[in-house]
């Protein structure tokens, strides 16, 4: 009777009504051929209308007033009622497929219902046919309008089609739409999901009003695409204009400060988190925890994970892989155990997380038990990664024939990743005859590799073959293959600072290399001899160091230890993997200027003190 109730309240406000269907709900429910016959459409298209936008709360009701329209004999093609019926499925996220067959039979459908047809398809999951419905649209000789533009970049910016995006900017301009707020935010999105962070940043500073989700836009679409400080730079100017970040920017913000390594700056977010009461959300706190966790602050990690009041598996999982990269592999297996204990269910990655730990712990029996068990126990199909972290336990173990004979057994096909793992284990462990098919392999499936040509002239050079290193590093020239440059950034106050290897375009670079040049004679004096003997241990992915041409993370520890005061803790984010003889150096210098430094290099975290390192000389 509820039902009834509503309707006939409807029927009361609305008019003018044929005094047979407001009377009782069975001429609702029953056709009826009599109403249909006396001309009633005008009036039952209205009602219907209204029944649409105040009584169809679910798609099963929007249904059954479709379904009286048609029994009370409005037209299929009447384009009012068809404009109504689309615009109310969209609003549902009805089947699209819906959508169509309502709009295939309309006759003369208006910009309102094209447009309503094209948000459709952008909000589906499959964005692809509005585009095809904007080109039609224009063959069907109607114009597209402001409102039109906003939906078809969205479909494109889902479909990531960077092309038709630049070809729908060009008519905006045309058509002059580009300056209206809507259309530029709909660009801005478009090109900053896209990956062309340029022309995003072009389309924002374009903008004379620029609303919160234009800046969360740009940010996001700087964090996203690996440029984090271009990110941090514009949260910057965006406070400056007194503009209050939401959870969206403060999301994208904390996934800039990993990825940059910028400690200070996270926390200054996660202070402005607390302030604003943002810390109950479990999505912000995830993102915080992993924060933490990036940057190497395992202690602030846990603390996040502690007050989280709801924890999830990726709450579990993000602790579990920080804390395995950062050496602290006990105790990741730890919280593994109490993720089982509190019956969340763990997924791939806890996994992988669980894996590297034993693999970095050297547990070669626990890391099996464990692969077994994800098996057994959780269902879990292991991926290419999982047997990735085998192959890497049997490798970090010395056991590189076992762990060749491992890849030959695995019921998939062996990647680049696993052959370089391989290849790893044999410089480290002096195997050349399976070094030598590792690197065949890689040839085969990513020939123009850089790291593995390093890798494989390190392995000639520790047999000392040099005619072969020679020829290796000729083929790498040849092929042109430069090495990707090695860069260390740290930060200082409101600022993250980039150095590279032999970096003198800082002021103050004339006294950190004097700091440098006394390091090296403080270091010999505890008995640091440069390291160029044991090839054997050394993957080098940067050329050799120079005389006064350090790398770049000893460039950047030297500007800490001068623009901090004693005793606080340095830390510093690479993109290649520290060599051999800096992490050496590091050692003694955390020792010698009793400095905890952590580096977050392109494979696990090294936590220096009091001249040794947590990853016990094991990476
Ligand atoms: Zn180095
Ligand atoms: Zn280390």
């Amino acid at each position: 009777m509820r039902l009834y109730s509503k309707l006939s309240s409807l029927v009361h406000t609305s008019q003018p009504l044929n005094p047979k269907i407001h009377l009782c709900s069975s001429t609702f429910l029953s056709s009826s051929s009599t109403t249909a016959t006396q001309n009633p459409v005008p009036h039952i298209v209205t009602k219907c209308i209204a029944l649409l936008q105040f009584w169809a709360s679910s798609i099963s009701k929007l249904r059954q007033i479709h379904a009286f329209s048609i029994r009370h004999g409005v037209p299929l093609n009447n384009p009012d009622m068809g404009k109504h019926l689309i615009f109310t499925i969209v609003s549902f996220s009805a089947p699209m497929s819906y959508a169509y067959h309502v709009f295939a039979v309309l006759h003369d459908p208006n910009v309102f219902t094209w447009n309503t047809m094209i948000r459709g398809y952008a909000e589906s999951d499959d964005p692809s046919p509005a585009l095809h419905f904007y080109r039609k649209m224009s063959v069907s000789c109607v114009d597209p309008d402001t409102h039109t533009y906003p939906f078809l970049l969205k479909a494109v910016a889902k479909s990531l089609n960077v092309r038709e995006g630049e070809a729908i900017h060009s008519i905006t301009v045309r058509k002059g739409f580009e300056s209206l707020v809507f259309v530029q935010n709909g660009l801005l999105h478009m090109y900053a999901v896209c990956g062309d962070t340029e022309s995003a940043h072009k389309v924002f500073e374009s903008m004379v009003e620029r609303d919160i989700v234009a800046w969360n836009s740009v940010i996001n679409g700087f964090a996203l695409n690996g440029r984090p400080s271009e990110a941090l730079t514009l949260f910057r100017e965006m406070n400056m204009e007194g503009l209050e970040p939401d959870g969206f920017t403060v999301v994208s913000l904390l996934s800039a400060c990993a990825e940059l390594g910028a400690l200070e700056l996270g926390r200054r977010v996660h202070v402005f988190l607390l302030k604003v009461g943002l810390t109950q959300n479990m999505h912000v706190n995830n993102s915080l925890l992993d924060f933490y966790a990036k940057c190497g602050s395992i202690r602030e990690a846990k603390q996040v994970f502690g007050e989280m009041r709801e924890r999830n598996v990726v709450s579990f999982t993000s602790l579990i892989v920080g804390l395995a990269v950062n050496g602290f592999g006990e105790e990741a297996l730890e919280f593994f155990k109490e993720m089982e204990e509190q019956r969340v269910k763990p997924s791939e990655i806890t996994f992988v997380g669980v894996l590297y730990a034993c693999s970095h712990c050297g547990m070669l029996n626990e890391g099996f038990n464990y692969f077994r068990r994800m098996k057994d126990e959780y269902g879990i199909m292991p991926r290419i990664e999982h047997y990735g972290c085998m192959v890497d336990l049997l490798s970090r173990a010395g056991l590189v024939k076992q762990a060749y004979e491992y890849i030959q057994n695995m019921p998939m096909q062996p990647n680049s990743v696993i052959w370089r793992t391989l290849l790893g284990a044999c410089t480290i462990h002096g195997h050349l005859g399976l070094g030598e098919i590792a690197r065949s392999h890689l040839l085969k499936l990513e020939p123009k590799h850089s790291g593995d040509y390093v890798l494989l002239s390190n392995i000639y050079a520790a047999e000392r073959r040099w005619s072969d290193v020679q020829t290796v590093r000729r083929s790498m020239l040849e092929d042109g293959v430069r090495k990707t440059p090695g860069y260390s950034m740290v930060e200082l106050g409101n600022r993250v600072y980039e150095f590279t290897m032999g970096d003198r375009s800082h002021p103050q670079s004339k006294d950190v290399y004097a700091l440098l040049e006394k390091i090296t004679e403080l270091l010999k004096l505890e008995g640091y001899v440069p390291h160029t003997a044991n090839v054997l241990a050394d993957i080098e992915e940067e050329e050799k160091e120079q005389a006064l041409s350090y790398h770049s993370e000893k460039v950047a520890i030297a500007f800490m230890i001068l623009n901090t005061p004693p005793g606080t803790p340095i830390r510093v984010t690479k993109n290649l993997r520290v060599c051999a003889d800096c992490h050496m150096a590091i050692k003694l210098i955390s020792k010698v200027y009793d400095r905890e430094i952590v580096i977050r290099d392109r494979s696990r975290f090294h936590h220096f003190r009091d001249g040794s390192c947590s990853c016990k000389d094991y990476w």
